[in-house]
Formats: C-alpha cells, sequence, structure tokens
C-alpha cells in the first residue's frame, strides 16, 4: 500500500464529475478546493461531484477547503492596445501602489486590496509582484501611497498578488471574504480547512469562533508560507491541527535557499506533536506542460516522503495543468516506490520525541509490536483521529486503520500517513472486546486487507472509551 497521501488542487484542468472520478482512480486521496481562485458556485458544483465520485469508487476520499487569507492583490489594470488588462513595467522607473482597490491601475499606478499598505512600508523595503516575477523597492511613503523604483522588470496584471517579505503585514488573519468562505466550508461538509499566511498560534481563534457559530469544529492546517510562521512554527504546530508548507509563497516570502530546511523543521515538528504534514508547491511543477517530471521533481516527491511527510499535493499541475491524471498517476508511483523501496531511509522518531501520556505510550508499544510479529496492519479506533496520529507518526511498516464513526473524522484521517479509514457501525466504547474483534475482522477482510490467520494489532486508547485508563494493545489473529 502507498504510505504518502495525495492531495490534489482542483481548477478547470479537472472540472466534471468524469475528471473527478478519474483523479480518484489515479490516486488522489484528499481534494483541494482553493478559494483563492474560481467562484462559490464553480467550488460547490465541484465539491458534489467529488463526494458522488468517490462513492462510486468506493474510495475514502476527503475534501480540504484552502482559505485566501490577507494576500494583498492589485486593483484591476486598464486594458492595453491589445486588449489585455496589463502592463509592463520596466527597470528604473517609478511605479506607485495604492491603498486603495477601487483605483484602476496603468503603467504608472495600481490601486491594492491592501487600505494600510502605506503604513506597513518604509524607504528600502522590497516588494514583490506575481511570487516575485517583478520586484520593486520603495522610495516613500505618502499618505496612502506607497512610491516605488522598479528593480526587476516584468508584466504585471489585474489581481496579481503583492508580497512584502519581512514586513509584519498588520491585517487580521481571516479578511471579510475569508470569514464568508470558511462558514461556506463549513457548511458545505468540508472534512479540512487549511488557513493561508498564518503568522501565529493566535490565528486559530477567529476561524474557531466562526465553525462555533456553524455548530462543528473542523481540523485546521496552517499554511506556513511567512517568516513570522517560521518564528513561531512550534506554537503553531501544537495550537492548530496539522500543517500545510506552502513553498510557493515562501520562497518568496523568504530567501528560497532556506525552504529546504524549513520543510524539514515542519515535518519534524509535526512528527513530534503527532499533526499530519503536507508538502506542497511545484512537487511536479513541469506536468503542467510535460507528461512526465523531471528527474529533479521525482527526487523531490520522493524525498518528501523519505523525509517522513504525510502527504504530498499538487497544484497548478492538476488545476489548469495538460496533464492532471498523468501528474496524479506520476506522483502516486513516486511516493509508492519511496515507501516501498526507501522505508528505512524515513527517519525514526526522535527518543526525546517519543509521547509517554497514555495514549502515546498505547501507540508506541502497538508498533513495537507489529514490528517484532510483522504484524499485518495496526488497527485503532478513533473518534476525533488522535489515536491515528500518534500511531501514524511512528510511520509503522504494517498498514494502519482508523476505525470510526465519524464521517468527518473518516475524511480528516485519510490525510495521515499509511492510514485507510473505515467506517464503523458502533464506537469502540459501545462493543464488548469479542464484538470488536469481529468488527475489525469482518471489515478489513471485507476490502481484502488481511484473510483469516492474519496476525495484527489492536490498539485501544483514545479518551472517551469505556477503556479510558486502561489503554489495551492486543495481538489478534484474523478469525
Ligand atoms: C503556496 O503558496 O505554496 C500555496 C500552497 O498556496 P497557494 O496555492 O494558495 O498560493
Amino acid at each position: 500500500m502507498r504510505k504518502g497521501k495525495i492531495i490534489d488542487t482542483q481548477g478547470p484542468a479537472v472540472e466534471g464529475y468524469d475528471k473527478a472520478l478519474a483523479e480518484i482512480k489515479a490516486g488522489m486521496d484528499v481534494a483541494r478546493l482553493n478559494r483563492s481562485h474560481g467562484t462559490v458556485e464553480e467550488h460547490d458544483t465541484n465539491y458534489k461531484n467529488l463526494r458522488r465520485a468517490a462513492k462510486e469508487a468506493g474510495r475514502n476520499n476527503a475534501i480540504l477547503v484552502d482559505i485566501q487569507g490577507p494576500k494583498i492583490r492589485c486593483s484591476w489594470f486598464e486594458k492595453n492596445a491589445e486588449g489585455k488588462d496589463q502592463v509592463t513595467l520596466k527597470e528604473g522607473q517609478e511605479f506607485t501602489i495604492i491603498g486603495d482597490k477601487s483605483i484602476v491601475g496603468d503603467e504608472t499606478h495600481t490601486g491594492c486590496t491592501y487600505e494600510g499598505i502605506a503604513q506597513d512600508c518604509h524607504p528600502g523595503d522590497p516588494l514583490l509582484i506575481d511570487d516575485g516575477k517583478v520586484q520593486l523597492e520603495v522610495t516613500s511613503v505618502e499618505g496612502n501611497k506607497v512610491h516605488t523604483k522598479v528593480t526587476v522588470a516584468g508584466p504585471v496584471s489585474s489581481h496579481k498578488g503583492i508580497n512584502l517579505p519581512g514586513v509584519a503585514v498588520s491585517l487580521p488573519a481571516l479578511t471579510e471574504k475569508d470569514e464568508a468562505d470558511l462558514h461556506w466550508a463549513v457548511k458545505e461538509g468540508a472534512d479540512i480547512i487549511a488557513m493561508s499566511f498564518v503568522r501565529s498560534a493566535k490565528d486559530i481563534e477567529r476561524a474557531h469562533e466562526i465553525m462555533d457559530e456553524e455548530g462543528r469544529r473542523v481540523p485546521i492546517v496552517a499554511k506556513i508560507e511567512k517568516p513570522q510562521a517560521v518564528e513561531n512554527l512550534e506554537e503553531i504546530v501544537k495550537t492548530f491541527d496539522g500543517i500545510m508548507v506552502a513553498r510557493g509563497d515562501m520562497a518568496v516570502e523568504m530567501p528560497f535557499e532556506q525552504v529546504p530546511l524549513v520543510t524539514r523543521r515542519c515535518i519534524e515538528l509535526c512528527r513530534k506533536y503527532a499533526k499530519p504534514v503536507i508538502v506542497a508547491t511545484e512537487v511536479l511543477g513541469s506536468m503542467v506542460h510535460s507528461p512526465i517530471p523531471t528527474r529533479a521533481e521525482a527526487s523531490d516527491c520522493a524525498e518528501a516522503i523519505l523525509n517522513g511527510a504525510d502527504a504530498t499535493m499538487t497544484s497548478n499541475e492538476t488545476a489548469v495543468g495538460e496533464y492532471p491524471i498523468q501528474t496524479i498517476n506520476a506522483m502516486s508511483r513516486i511516493s509508492n516506490y519511496a515507501s516501498e523501496h526507501g522505508y528505512d531511509y524515513i527517519p525514526q522518531l526522535k527518543a526525546e520525541d517519543i509521547d509517554l501520556s497514555n495514549g502515546g505510550a498505547t501507540a508506541f508499544s502497538a508498533n513495537e509490536l507489529a514490528k517484532n510479529v510483522n504484524a499485518k496492519a495496526i488497527v485503532t479506533f478513533t473518534e476525533n483521529g488522535d489515536a491515528v496520529h500518534q500511531i501514524s507518526r511512528l510511520r509503522p511498516k504494517a498498514d494502519i486503520y482508523g476505525f470510526t464513526t465519524n464521517e468527518h473524522t473518516f475524511g480528516w484521517i485519510t490525510l495521515s500517513w499509511g492510514t485507510t479509514a473505515v467506517m464503523s457501525d458502533k464506537k469502540a466504547s459501545e462493543l464488548s472486546r469479542e464484538e470488536l474483534l469481529a468488527e475489525v475482522d469482518s471489515k478489513l477482510k471485507a476490502n481484502g486487507a488481511v484473510k483469516a490467520g492474519d496476525q495484527i494489532v489492536v490498539s485501544l486508547s483514545e479518551k472517551g472509551d469505556l477503556l479510558e485508563g486502561n489503554e489495551q494493545v492486543i495481538l489478534h489473529t484474523v478469525a
């Protein structure tokens, strides 16, 4: 079984029911609806197609909604002679950015979505447009205007992103649009939320308030892309439910040579705190236009898994690329080969990071036992996903099966390394030991995971079970 999970960003290239089904069959585990692009209506249609296709394929797919966050964007540009809403900036020219999104841009200026931009900028600060393809340097600030000189020339068009690397932008964690998107995502039934441009652990608070208004807390993955997030990494990992290493904006906000080590640190901390971690952006970037990945990309994808990540993610490759299904196939092949043949390269959890709480120690014992008897599977029951994360972070060789009665936990644990979610009719606390083992045998035999006579390990540790304070690790022979 492939251990590393695959997240696919949705977009025009994979629109429609047939493509959703093709993505699932090619190996997609989690679909990502990116609210930086597309309308709510388009995402709603996608959402319904994805759910229907997963049912048809008999697969456990999760849906992640990515909230845009406080990304600063240019306003609209007037159309040029060729009818394009684009201008070309020349090196050395002056260009002004105005904190007013209603301003229509031209060769001399643009409006932007952040009213307070002038308060956060100082002479000498770099300003990057379109992921750094065009670069400016602040020369002076006047009222709501930031005057700049172009240092790297290039085209700029409507709605392109503006990054202020190193500047502590004083925008709220969620904009008005983000709040509306979050309400929509929770109502729609999303399994996972990703929050962009997280800066500190406190950024989760407003998102939780909104979820509480909707009556459901959805696991929130913090996208690490700002230097402030890297400074506050450990607190963010502890507070959020998981992490996405958002290497696209990270390489604009920070020197790109720092990205590989930040990625490793994110993976290490997530395993320490039993939180899933996704490595994102340009993993197979050239496949936007090519049916095969470059050698460097194949290595990058495999290295993410060999370094211990739970999942790798596609972005433009599947959203707007020419070869979306080939991309998923390629990612699946690379990830599968890496964990199957390179398992021993995946770092063991450091001794000092082993959690000796009841849940952590039970998971650790289950993994040791599974190793010693070469068990076919480790099974656990979970209502919030924690029991699965405790086992998954140890990266066991045995396949992990997370039994749950909660349809959203079913989606959430699908993101975890080596884990298959299984819908259970009853919680562990509602079953006798005999009933519980019979339920495990029947469900795992039905999906072909085990056969009579196989040895498996059943780990029961989650709070809320009748077993609380009496955690158990059972070595069981499938009947
Ligand atoms: C990123 O910046 O790497 C990322 C994943 O976010 P987005 O695709 O929203 O830019």
